[in-house]
């Protein structure tokens, strides 16, 4: 008899071609419904209006948001839609946004640093040059003024908007292989993080596991570190695990190595949203 590894059934963060991703919602739907997942999330990037790119636009938001509303209808028999965004912090989504939007629920991401004189905002997880550019013209080639910057957007982020679970915790860390741009074990970074852990913890955010700084090759362990993530268990800071897909082949990239990682740092359970509402999964 083969024995059945435990999956996690489940991922509320994946992208489709109204944004960055390389599938449709349905595809989405049809993938998870095929993996026995217990439920799945779309979150489509918020309408960012300095950076077009790489979100959804503000007409192209209530095609997505009335496709899913239709799809969630279509397959509610045979799995659990539910209808999220990735809202970057300076689109300023809160739960305001979320019951006019009728979202189910909301992933809180910080991709920016905005410059603290002009209207120019520097992009964290674009390329690695945007990420020099940035170091440099916000704090003058001090890297550690502008993580701290980005870390202070996380804690604004989260007092301010609340977001039901917070994106990629240290995407700061997805050029960093080798610690090319800043020294992870630094005690200022460290007290950074232990400083925002601590706010994190006077709330009902949960944090994700993210595959998808993995899935996409920057990265050698998912988003945030392992050192992190006992942080987080010391602080008992509910996490899920999610993968960031921006396509369906990644839909649970990496899902049974995160289960694992968790495990081993001890872990019991992981957050899993489940008629309606977050409930533990047990590891
Ligand atoms: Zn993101
Ligand atoms: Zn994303």
């Amino acid at each position: 008899m083969q024995t059945k590894k435990t999956i996690f059934p489940s991922n509320l963060h994946a992208h489709t071609f109204y944004c960055d991703g390389k599938n449709n919602a349905e595809d989405y739907i049809l993938t998870a419904i095929e993996k026995g997942f217990t439920s799945v999330g779309l979150s489509g990037h918020s309408f960012t209006a300095f950076d077009t790119e790489p979100c959804m636009t503000e007409q192209g938001t209530q095609e997505y948001l009335k496709e899913l509303k239709e799809l969630k209808e279509k397959y509610k028999n045979k799995m659990q839609v539910y209808i999220g965004i990735e809202a970057d912090f300076y689109t300023g989504y809160n739960k305001e946004t979320d019951k006019e939007m009728g979202l189910d629920f909301r992933i809180g991401s910080v991709h920016y640093v905005k410059d603290r004189e002009k209207e120019e905002y520097y992009c964290v997880d674009n390329t690695p040059e945007i990420l020099k550019y940035g170091i440099k013209n916000y704090a003058n080639e001090d890297e550690r003024v502008f993580i701290e910057a980005y870390f202070d957007n996380i804690v604004e982020m989260v007092h301010t908007q609340k977001p039901d679970i917070i994106g990629h915790l240290d995407l700061v860390r997805k050029f960093n292989k080798d610690l090319k741009y800043f020294d992870e074990n630094a005690d200022w970074y460290k007290k950074k993080v232990e400083y925002v852990l601590d706010e994190i913890a006077k709330t009902d955010a949960i944090i994700e596991i993210n595959t998808g700084g993995m899935s996409r090759g920057w990265t050698q362990t998912p988003y945030p570190s392992i050192s992190i993530l006992e942080r987080i268990l010391a602080k008992n800071i509910p996490i899920t695990i999610s993968s960031d897909a921006h396509e369906t082949k990644n839909i649970d990239f990496y899902f049974e190595e995160s289960l694992e990682i968790a495990r081993r740092i001890g872990f019991k359970s992981v957050k899993i949203l489940d008629g309606g509402e977050f409930k533990d999964f047990k590891i």
